[in-house]
């Protein structure tokens, strides 16, 4: 018999969305006619269409590989020249940031380097992870092994969880004991909620300090809607030595289906052997890009290519600003419901408090049963969402508008 990765048996999660659905289908069965009202606000994907100049963009790139004269076959796997140009352009050096081309990634969406990133580092770094947090990042170390068996409560021994909190702003403290790798997710999913300079810098710091690295998810970056505040870890001085940066085109234009993403590793990060023997990830990365894939096909590049022309920009800050519209909306609308709302600024997540006596779930219960909202229960993000609920602004203006209509008039 063929042996298989045992670690993926200690999985816990992959919970919590097909509960959801389980709990929404059994209202449906019991409900036929209230079902037609349902309205999702759980769920993380974007509902609008793509931008016109995404669109041209694509139909161009396949009518070029349609003609014998402008095929393309194979691309470099680590992404074509043009897009790695534009974006660290764009995105770092027109914004005074220190980032080189060949520094720049492309992928096919920030989910999976998130797991890939885990190829080049070894077993034994100790992990500092979030709690309430994207699963992603707990769920993959998981499955490469480096954690132990998981707990009742979800949690995994082998990671330090650092709680995200009302009391401390959902930006937590410094680890108690020294770790090796720490997650950050800034604007956060699911809190909503933003992390300052000041305090991302004391993150930089300490990593320098450990010789730690920080993986830093900026998936959401485009919806921080205040120039003081950090779009990347790179503005902050030392960051090139200790961090690697996930982006994502899915939040800002749409991309949840078309698939695109990019990872910055800096040359100047390093990690050692056993010996103590200094690498450069960049190396590293970069074969493992090679070796693993042969890239982004070349319409979805010229698609991302596309979201920085002049058109392109304004039509995805558009998309943007109708999902932070929405997300304002909602947050003043649980406010005026008396509930206590958090995020939803630089976020398309408002995070919100149960009201007292009634646990995540039982708030999801009461919002499908008395409003057919579908939610997120916070539980389901780490034992530190409890006592919350996440509420999504990916939808239309309209039933956004109904949504927040709903949520006034359910009595707590
Ligand atoms: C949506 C999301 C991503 C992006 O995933 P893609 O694979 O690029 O679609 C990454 N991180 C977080 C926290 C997200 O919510």
């Amino acid at each position: 018999m063929t042996f298989v990765n045992e670690h993926y048996l200690k999985l816990r999660g992959g919970y919590l969305f097909p509960e959801i659905g389980r709990r929404v289908e059994a209202f449906g069965e019991a409900n036929p006619k209230l079902a037609e009202r349902l309205i999702r606000c759980g769920i993380g994907d974007v509902t609008e269409p793509l931008p016109p100049a995404v669109v041209t963009a694509m139909h161009h790139a396949v009518d070029e590989l349609a003609n014998r004269k402008t095929f393309r076959g194979y691309g470099p796997g680590t992404g074509y020249e043009f897009l790695r140009a534009t974006i660290a352009e764009h995105d770092f050096r027109g914004r005074g940031v220190d980032i080189a081309d060949d520094e720049i990634f492309v992928s096919d969406g920030s989910k999976c380097d998130c797991g890939a990133i885990l190829d080049i580092l070894g077993p034994n770094n100790r992990l500092a992870i979030t709690d309430p947090v994207y699963p992603v990042y707990v769920d993959t170390n998981v499955m490469a092994g480096n954690t132990g068996p998981g707990r009742d409560d979800g949690s995994y021994v082998g990671i330090e969880y650092l709680p995200c909190t009302a009391e401390n702003g959902f930006v937590p403290a410094l680890p108690g004991d020294a770790v090796e790798l720490i997650y950050l997710c800034y604007p956060n999913n699911p809190t909503g909620a933003m992390i300052t300079r000041d305090q991302l810098r004391a993150w930089v710091e300490y990593a320098l300090s450990i010789n730690a690295i920080i993986l830093y998810d900026v998936a959401y970056a485009a919806y921080i809607s205040d120039e003081s505040l950090p779009k990347t870890i790179y503005e902050i001085d030392g960051a090139r030595r200790c961090a690697i940066e996930f982006h994502s085109f899915s939040k800002n234009s749409g991309f949840t289906g078309v698939r695109c993403g990019y990872t910055v590793c800096p040359k100047d990060v390093q990690a050692v052997t056993r010996k103590e023997v200094e690498v450069p990830l960049h190396d590293l990365w970069t074969r493992r890009w090679n070796t693993k894939s042969n890239g982004v096909s070349y319409p979805v590049q010229r698609a991302a290519e596309a979201t920085y022309s002049k058109d392109g920009a304004g039509q995805i800050g558009e998309l943007v600003k109708h999902y932070l519209g929405n997300a304002k909306r909602l947050r003043e609308g649980c406010e005026s419901a008396g509930l206590t709302a958090y995020g939803g600024l630089h976020s398309p997540y408002v995070w919100v408090v149960c009201p007292e006596g009634i646990d995540s779930w039982g708030v999801f219960d009461r919002l499908l049963n008395e409003a057919q909202l579908v939610t997120t229960p916070g539980v389901g993000f780490g034992s530190c969402g409890e006592g919350y609920f996440r509420i999504s602004a990916f939808n239309t203006r309209e039933n956004t508008e109904a949504a927040v209509e709903r949520l006034r008039n359910v009595s707590w």
